[in-house]
């Protein structure tokens, strides 16, 4: 295939978009990737906690997915390398990172999350003493109680995005650069067939089959093909602070009723995010987004007082009504599959779903892959 042909047109190039391409690519398909470039691609903002354990989802069917998509990173980072990409600039580390409860009256919140995770993580993490969590993060003000789970990672969205973009490219992925603002399609019910996707300023894309990956701006698309995607922007302001101490080894910081840290080399550490629903598509940093991280990232470390302000990125997560991914075909049609609602965990589970979404579009379906959850087929809304 050349040209604006292809055998699958992935719409939205953040981070679950890049990962499909490379996927399909990587199993022998011709990959043309359209991307509108909106300000607010979540990818570029997200904080880059990697915790699985830490987690407080409590349905297995989550906690499953969580677990092997943390795992497949490193598989992953190892694939990228191999196919001579350089991965440095993705920040992936094996960082730890510290649950903890900041005051005595937290305790009611603080108590059932320790259980549990101490449960269900056993051997993988551990309660300490507020003395241990303060060595281990310097700037904490007064810890109640902390948990520490050393395999938590961190990853940097826009560095790890690149670095699929770079892989992708290598095995022969197109980028077309504007907006996808309709779709042909032939055939009637009970499968209709997409074959050609329009693109805001470009050739029409002709294709074989398409997937959706348009982050918080998946919605529209579901309108074009005739299907509910009920994806909303939550929007996510973090700010970015550099103190003078070097960070690297320092553990992620997560109290469980507010913001957390997440520290990189070179004395950066980010403070995140707001959760705000009502935003719409506004990427614009806020007084008050700006107030509130400020406010809560110092009465969690006041060490950090005295450290540089940086910059503020914004990004809007791509948010379902059940906080569950949408992964898999698109009811009433043949050849369009949907990778998106990741939310606030698609850093973690993102990479890992384009592969479970590739492995069964792929030409050659790859029945070792595991299969997409039930719980996040797209059908739920129709
Ligand atoms: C402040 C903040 C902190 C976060 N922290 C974490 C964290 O610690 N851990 C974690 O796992 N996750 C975290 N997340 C969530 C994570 O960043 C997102 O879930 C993930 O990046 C979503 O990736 P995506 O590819 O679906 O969407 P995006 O990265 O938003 O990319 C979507 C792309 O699709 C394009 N697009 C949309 N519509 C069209 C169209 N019609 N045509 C062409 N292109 C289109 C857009 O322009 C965009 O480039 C955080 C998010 C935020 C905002």
């Amino acid at each position: 295939m050349n040209g604006d042909h292809c055998d699958v047109a992935v719409a939205g190039g953040g981070l679950v978009g890049l990962a499909l391409a490379y996927e399909l690519a990587s199993r022998g398909a011709a990959v043309t990737v359209i991307d509108a470039g909106h300000p607010g691609r979540a990818t570029d903002a997200g904080a880059g906690i990697l915790s699985p354990d830490t987690n407080g989802a409590a349905q297995p069917y989550w906690w499953d997915m969580a677990h092997a998509a943390g795992a497949h990173y490193p598989q992953l980072l190892e694939r990228i390398r191999n196919d001579g990409v350089d991965t440095e600039g993705s920040g992936y580390a094996r960082c730890g990172l510290l649950s903890i409860g900041l005051r005595r009256h937290e305790e009611s919140w603080f108590a059932p999350f320790a259980e549990d995770v101490l449960r269900r993580a056993e051997g993988r993490v551990h309660e300490i003493t507020p003395a241990v969590a303060t060595s281990l993060f310097p700037p904490l003000g007064p810890v109640h109680r902390a948990l520490h789970c050393p395999g938590a990672a961190r990853v940097d969205g826009r560095g790890m995005a690149a670095a699929l973009r770079q892989a992708a490219e290598g095995r022969g992925v197109r980028f077309v650069p504007g907006a996808v603002s309709g779709v042909a399609g032939a055939g009637g019910a009970p499968a209709r067939t997409v074959h050609r996707v329009e693109v805001e300023g470009h050739d029409d894309v002709h294709c074989g089959a398409l997937a959706v990956a348009g982050g918080a701006w998946s919605a529209p698309m579901g309108e074009w093909l005739g299907c509910t995607l009920p994806i909303t922007p939550t929007k996510g302001q973090i700010v970015h602070l550099r103190t003078s101490t070097d960070s690297e080894e320092w553990p992620i910081v997560q109290p469980l009723l507010t913001h957390y840290l997440v520290p990189w080399p070179g004395g950066r550490v980010a403070c995140g995010g707001t959760f705000e629903t009502g935003a719409g598509f506004s990427a614009t940093v806020t007084a008050a987004g700006l107030h509130e991280l400020l406010r809560e990232c110092l009465s969690v470390a006041p060490g950090l007082a005295t450290a540089e302000y940086l910059e503020t990125r914004v990004g809007l997560r791509p948010s379902s009504p059940d906080d569950r991914p949408v992964l898999g075909p698109v009811p009433g049609w043949a050849n369009v599959w949907v990778a998106t609602g990741h939310g606030a965990n698609g850093l973690l589970l993102g990479p890992y779903s384009a592969l479970l979404v590739a492995a069964r579009m792929a030409p050659q379906a790859d029945e070792r892959c595991p299969t997409l959850p039930a719980e996040f087929d797209p059908s739920r809304f129709i």
